[in-house]
């Protein structure tokens, strides 16, 4: 079993150099004690890095989830690899670009499903993060003329700095809150206890297992993508990142 460590508070997403201990070494991968590695899932794609054991360097190309176990995959294997044996402790860097652009990223399409459903009361099915863009599929058909406006109010929760934060919220507790004002249509597997719940204050609240921005003027400038009609009726719309905003340097 590997601890989900990037996910215990929002402070843990600014992690990108850890300390941790080698459980498994299946073919082509590494599987370890703890991680602050963000395995691809819920539409937000791996981190790489590398790993290191005493002078020998890994390099980390995709992170995934099988049951418990989080499987770093690793790119070459004989000389660079000597030294890695099940206990080893190992030095873990996560490449603090991509994963920060990743956290950009996912808090901008929080805020544009959470916007979308304010405006035009369409909920989100599908929520998808790749390189600089940010896509969610929408229940039904978005007329356009709501895309301008979606793009001032993103702009205007970023330029205001909201913080964010994250709540660990006891199941029990989470289903018995009323479920008509969220975004998302996204149903919560039934094994999730707590619920982790991501706050961006006075703007959105969703249930979340990805690494965020702790505070919204770190997205940066924005830019919506043209709308794509989908064949089953809804309209896929999204953003692009076009330029850093505050940095925040890394824990
Ligand atoms: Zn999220």
């Amino acid at each position: 079993m590997t601890e989900l460590a990037y996910l215990a508070d929002m402070s843990a997403a600014y992690v990108w150099s850890f300390r941790a201990r080698i459980v498994a070494l299946p073919p082509g991968g590494v599987v370890l004690d703890r991680t602050y590695f963000y395995p691809a899932g819920g539409g937000q794609p791996a981190d790489h890095g590398s790993l290191r054991v005493g002078d020998a360097t890994v390099e980390v190309v995709d992170v995934t989830r099988s049951g418990n176990a989080v499987h770093h995959r690793i790119r070459g294997s004989g000389s660079n690899s000597r030294g890695f044996s099940s206990g080893a402790e190992l030095d873990g860097t996560v490449d603090w670009e991509r994963r920060h652009q990743n956290m950009r990223l996912h808090t901008a399409q929080h805020l544009l499903s959470a916007r979308t459903f304010e405006r035009a009361g369409l909920r989100t099915t599908k929520a998808v993060l790749r390189g600089m863009d940010a896509t969610i599929d929408l229940e039904a058909t978005l007329a356009p003329e709501f895309l301008p406006e979606l793009a001032q109010d993103i702009e205007g929760v970023v330029g205001a700095a909201r913080p964010v934060t994250i709540r660990h919220v006891p199941r029990g507790e989470w289903d018995l809150l009323p479920s008509a004002g969220r975004s998302g249509l996204v149903p919560l597997p039934p094994q999730v206890d707590p619920v982790r719940v991501v706050e961006v204050e006075g703007a959105d609240s969703c249930p979340c297992g990805g690494t965020h921005v702790r505070s919204t003027a770190e997205i940066g400038e924005i830019r919506m993508m043209a709308p794509f009609l989908l064949p089953s009726g809804g309209t896929r719309i999204g953003l692009t990142l076009v330029r850093p905003g505050a940095t925040v340097p890394p824990a």
